[in-house]
């Protein structure tokens, strides 16, 4: 794998510490996605440090699908995360389920039980919570706090055997209910959900809640460094009672860091879903969606996104990072990576006029004139070709160098052509050229006659390829600062997020595969639909543009 990073990263110099100070043999850390949906790119910050901190120091990681929650889990999540995990370069040590450990944690939980430290409360939701008071004004003892171990028992019992309907009662730690943190007044640990689970099925009626299953989980695993995000801080002193209470053989330690957010995204699981399901876009791949999914579908490459995770680091702070960062990263793998040919988008037909008519030559094109070890390929070259339509101006604007009547430019890889003459429809509108060319000017040939201020990129008019390109732009546009309210961000979906344009490339790209990457000259890099390709009519969505104005490090 790549070099290590050198941003910042205070979890790695925890774990130093604890190895130097013999606190830890073995480094074991996991990625605990919720089956509730497909990943997206901040999961893949997660992933990214949890895989990689371990293997740094020769430990472990485990994939733990952390579902504790039967109504909103699903095989296919499951199935998704693991392909993405994999599919981002990562192998997990140990594939685990929470659920697998519901029997040790129903222990856990008669432990509890047992030494008074858990009791059974018939509260109803909107009671306990009335009742937990507020950052100012301690909580309120439920009624049913002191009730003994042996009653408490029976009653949790009878909860796991399915005597209570959903709500009726709720097993509660008991632990201090004027403490200053709120999340140690009382937490609810068990509750009743009469409902299937994807992987214990009808086996259980009662499940645990998270914050008591997740400390369990990682000490079950013997997990040493627990990695979470920020908004879990104040659930760190539960999670360390837990560990303290349960009489766990290991004991995890949870750290926090500050989740990724990006510019013009959503990033939560719960809206993607909406997008998904309300068909903004095309499924949890389509490529304007910032899952792992849809950013391979898009043509991300896993190495721009380790690349990318590496360069944020892990900090406490709260921040967003630029989406231009992250397109930094993909211009910055395939620049060397990906083939450089020519499409044109927006066809304008040109016709030579004096090269004879029936012949077609063949011209060397070299593939990347960065990398020379992609070699070339041959293009066709006959009397009619295509050009991009921005790339001719009846009237041009001063320091416009491309094409317009009267004046010559360089046809990539060809020759020069001048301008002669400018054919219209009815309305006016520009339909065809008709220039002449100079066999003098060859690319190749070393020729010096006489110098042209623009290049321009055209496609054989006879054996080019239809193909349909996809281009996109951001699905949320950010928050107006400016904007008084709040806006949901399905009010801030852009209307113009995917252009479809009809336009041709090169005759060897009728071969193209799904997922095989491009750069286009001028217009950027560009990846095979894995969807919607078909052969010989290959579509084409632009990864990112060539360009653009944002430099890593200088943010
Ligand atoms: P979401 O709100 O998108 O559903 P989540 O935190 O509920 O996210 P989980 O499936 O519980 O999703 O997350 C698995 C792991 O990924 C957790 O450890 C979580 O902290 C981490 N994670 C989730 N979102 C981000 C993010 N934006 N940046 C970094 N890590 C994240
Ligand atoms: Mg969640």
């Amino acid at each position: 794998m790549e070099s290590k990073s050198s941003s910042s990263n205070f979890i790695r110099n925890i774990i130093m510490e604890d190895l130097e100070a013999g606190r830890v043999k073995e480094v074991v850390t996991r990625f605990p996605p919720e089956p509730n949906g497909y990943l997206h790119i901040g999961h893949a910050k997660s992933i990214c440090l949890n895989f990689e901190l371990a293997d740094e120091f020769k430990g472990r990681t485990n994939l733990r699908f952390d579902d504790t929650n039967p109504v909103k889990e699903d095989v296919e999540y499951v199935e998704s995360i693991k392909k993405d995990v994999q599919w981002l370069g990562f192998d997990w040590d140990g594939l685990f389920f929470a659920s697998d450990y519901f029997g040790k944690m129903y222990e856990k939980a008669l432990l509890l039980i047992r030494k008074g430290l858990a009791y059974v409360d018939d509260q109803s939701a909107d009671e306990i919570r009335a009742s937990r008071g507020t950052l100012t004004e301690p909580g309120k003892p439920s009624p049913y706090r002191d009730r003994t171990p042996e009653e408490n028992l029976d009653l949790f019992e009878r909860m796991k055997k399915g005597e209570f309907a959903n709500g009726e009662k709720v097993l509660r730690a008991k632990i201090d209910m004027s403490s200053p943190n709120v999340n140690l007044r009382d937490p609810v640990i068990y509750r009743i959900v009469h409902a299937h689970h994807h992987n214990t099925g009808d086996a259980w009626c009662i499940y645990p809640m998270y914050a008591f299953a997740h400390p369990l989980e990682d000490a079950i695993e013997g997990v040493t460094h627990s990695i979470c995000t920020l908004e879990f801080e104040d659930q760190r002193p539960f999670y360390d009672w837990v560990i303290a209470n349960c009489e766990t053989e290991a004991k995890p330690h949870q750290y926090e860091f500050n989740r990724l957010n990006l510019t013009n995204t959503v990033m939560s699981k719960r809206k993607l879903k909406q997008l998904v399901e309300e068909k903004v876009v095309d499924g949890w791949d389509d490529p304007r969606m910032p899952t792992i999914s849809g950013l391979r579908r898009k043509g991300y490459t896993p190495e721009a996104i380790r690349a990318f995770c590496r360069e944020i680091g892990v900090a406490k702070s709260y921040g967003v990072v630029d989406e231009r960062m992250l397109e930094h990263f993909i211009r910055e793998d395939l620049k060397l990576k990906a083939p450089r040919t020519m499409a044109v988008l927006r066809p304008l037909k040109v016709v030579i006029t004096n090269y004879p008519e029936g012949q077609v030559e063949w011209l060397e094109a070299e593939n990347n004139s960065e990398n020379e070890e992609l070699g070339s390929r041959q293009i066709p070259f006959s009397r009619e070709i295509y050009i991009e339509q921005d790339d001719f101006m009846e009237v041009p604007p001063p320091k416009y160098f491309r094409l317009f009547p009267g004046n010559e430019v360089r046809l990539k890889h060809a020759y020069f052509i001048k301008c002669e003459e400018v054919i219209k429809n009815e309305a006016g509108e520009v339909v065809e050229l008709r220039c002449t060319y100079d066999p003098e000017t060859k690319s190749g040939t070393g020729f010096t006659g006489r110098k042209v201020k623009g290049t321009i990129h055209w496609v054989e008019a006879t054996q080019a390829v239809p193909a349909e390109f996809r281009l996109y732009e951001p699905l949320i546009r950010d928050e107006d600062e400016n904007e008084e309210n709040e806006t949901s961000f399905l009010e801030r979906i852009n209307p113009n997020s995917l252009e479809t344009l009809q336009g041709f490339v090169e005759p060897n790209m009728k071969e193209a595969a799904a997922q095989d990457k491009f750069q286009f000259f001028r217009h950027g890099y560009f990846n095979v639909d894995p969807k919607d390709s078909e052969p010989g009519r290959p579509v084409f969505g632009r990864i990112v543009s060539l360009k653009s104005s944002f430099e890593v490090g200088k943010a």
